[in-house]
């Protein structure tokens, strides 16, 4: 069972260099594991929508992506699937400790990220976490050193990180910042500035948010290497 593993990990990742979005109609087309497939067969997703075409492709070659797209435009899918088979090729497991972090304004939008990834990541073997506030802080600090996938507001997860000498982020390998212009609509500059600071450099970022943004300046620790830009027309 390993070795057939192994086999899918390497035919997908000879198949990345070769991903031309303009030539690809629906998601089978992608090279997504498995188990990534079958669940989003299941729950009838069947055609990306343009900045899942034009995201996904460099998303899973590792390099950055900003990505600029109107509510509604299907973001929550183009992070959440290269967060899925970043862990998948990289053979993660639940004690490799967190691979991904998502950070979200709110509570409800978290949520709804949360919803989505156990949807498409229901045949995977990662575990994810919401850290979102309003629950016990108690049962977050056990639980979220167990999470691969974390989904965090960002005032929740400053406070697990000055708080809590448990929660180690050395592994996290993916940044997901998404509704990037919201976040910092609401006043989250100073602390996503300390979040990111936390974080390892050596690591891929994805961003997304409704409208075209100054983010990266904004967020100066960001560290963004050779971004590819989506939905920017003209930058791209
Ligand atoms: P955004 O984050 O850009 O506002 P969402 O990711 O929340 O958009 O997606 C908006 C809606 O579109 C959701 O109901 C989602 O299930 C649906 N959706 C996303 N991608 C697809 C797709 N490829 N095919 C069909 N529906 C999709
Ligand atoms: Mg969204």
């Amino acid at each position: 069972k390993l070795a057939a593993n192994e086999l899918e990990i390497r035919a997908l990742q000879d198949q990345y260099k070769e991903i031309d979005a303009q030539a690809i109609k629906k998601f089978a087309q992608f090279p997504l594991s498995l188990k990534t497939q079958k669940a989003l067969a299941e729950a009838k997703y069947v055609n990306p929508t343009p900045v899942q075409l034009e995201s996904i492709g460099p998303a899973l070659l590792g390099k950055d992506v900003l990505g600029a797209a109107v509510t509604g435009s299907g973001k929550t899918l183009a992070f959440l699937i290269p967060v899925l088979e970043h862990l998948f090729i990289n053979k993660w497991s639940r004690t490799d400790g967190v691979g991904a972090i998502i950070i979200s304004p709110t509570r409800e939008l978290a949520y709804q990220i949360f919803e989505t990834l156990k949807k498409i990541g229901k045949h995977h073997d990662f575990s994810a976490g919401l850290i979102i506030g309003g629950k016990n802080l108690k049962f977050e600090r056990t639980r979220m050193d167990q999470c691969n996938i974390l989904i965090c507001t960002p005032g929740r997860l400053l406070q697990h990180m000055d708080e809590n000498p448990l929660f180690n982020t050395s592994s996290m390998e993916i940044l997901v910042l998404d509704e990037a212009d919201r976040c910092l609509d609401m006043g989250f500059q100073k602390t996503l500035n300390s979040i990111i600071e936390n974080f390892p450099p050596q690591r891929q970022t994805l961003l997304f948010s409704a409208t075209q943004t100054n983010t990266v300046q904004d967020l100066a620790r960001l560290n963004l290497v050779d971004p590819v830009y989506v939905g920017y027309g003209g930058q791209t």
